[in-house]
């Protein structure tokens, strides 16, 4: 499943490659997403609007058009959103198609189809039911220790679950989570609350670092987004504990410890990360 990582290395790549350019006209192939693509919509907003700027929110593709006009797109479990010349064969799962100008398309591929790709009018954006409870941004500068300690310190949740509660912050994946909850030294199910402040400033900057390491490595696979398939791949990160349970800790050696919280596999090393 794409996590906000690999969402944000397709933002910047889209931005790269199609800001400036103009829909000329759309196709859609399959309506049958987990939502039914409303195809209307996209035939009636969406030609001769120009492509202004492809940001990301969550793990939303939020793309802003001319005349306030807004495609908000989501890749789901399997999606995929590729630019490429408008005369290569449409593969399989092909499911929506952008004509753009100087001979492009843009194609959302989606095999599983439980992404999202849908035109919306400004007005609808606002308000768009996905996007109302939506937490904080980790990499924005704003969310800081200052602006977040208040919440954090309340929480009488397990900290690994605070992270991966996307009213409070969006983002975080159970990867992410295991692997800043290693580099800070923070045992996955402490009480949130009973962290001290300088403890969760250390962690919150090593989900910022670790995040955005893996947004590096992605943006060397950029030169490939248009001519290849679109198949970035899941970003390589070097796992300190996610995914090594019984192998040894790579700082201590002591062999690293798997728990379900919440139906979710946490990994830590019980050396470094004391409760
Ligand atoms: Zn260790």
């Amino acid at each position: 499943m794409p996590e906000l990582p690999e969402v944000e290395t397709v933002c910047r790549g889209l931005q790269q490659t199609i800001a400036g350019k103009q829909i000329k006209a759309v196709i859609v192939r399959e309506t049958r997403l987990r939502k039914p693509v409303m195809s209307e919509k996209l035939y009636r907003l969406l030609p001769g609007k120009n492509l202004q700027r492809i940001e990301r929110r969550a793990k939303y593709i939020v793309m802003h058009l001319s005349d306030s006009v807004i495609v908000l797109a989501h890749l789901g479990m399997s999606g995929q959103i590729v630019v490429q010349p408008a005369d290569e064969q449409y593969r399989k799962h092909d499911h929506i198609i952008a004509n753009l100008s100087e001979g492009l398309q843009m194609r959302f591929h989606d095999p599983r189809r439980f992404g999202l790709f849908e035109a919306l009018t400004v007005e609808e954006f606002e308000k768009h039911p996905r996007l109302q409870h939506l937490g904080l941004e980790p990499l924005d500068k704003g969310t800081d220790a200052e602006q977040t300690w208040s919440h954090v310190r309340q929480s009488k949740k397990p900290i690994k679950n605070l992270l991966m509660d996307a009213s409070f912050i969006v983002g975080v994946g159970n990867i992410y989570a295991s692997e800043a909850l290693f580099f800070a030294g923070v045992h996955p199910q402490k009480i949130a609350g009973k962290m001290s402040k300088k403890k969760w400033q250390e962690l919150l900057q090593q989900v910022k670092t670790v995040l955005a390491k893996a947004i590096a490595q992605g943006g060397t696979t950029l030169n490939d987004f248009v001519n290849s398939q679109g198949e970035s791949g899941y970003f390589q990160l070097e796992l300190a504990v996610y995914g090594r349970e019984n192998q040894t800790c790579k700082t201590c050696a002591k062999p690293i410890k798997r728990i379900v919280q919440s139906g979710r596999s946490s990994f830590y090393c019980p050396g470094c990360q004391r409760i």
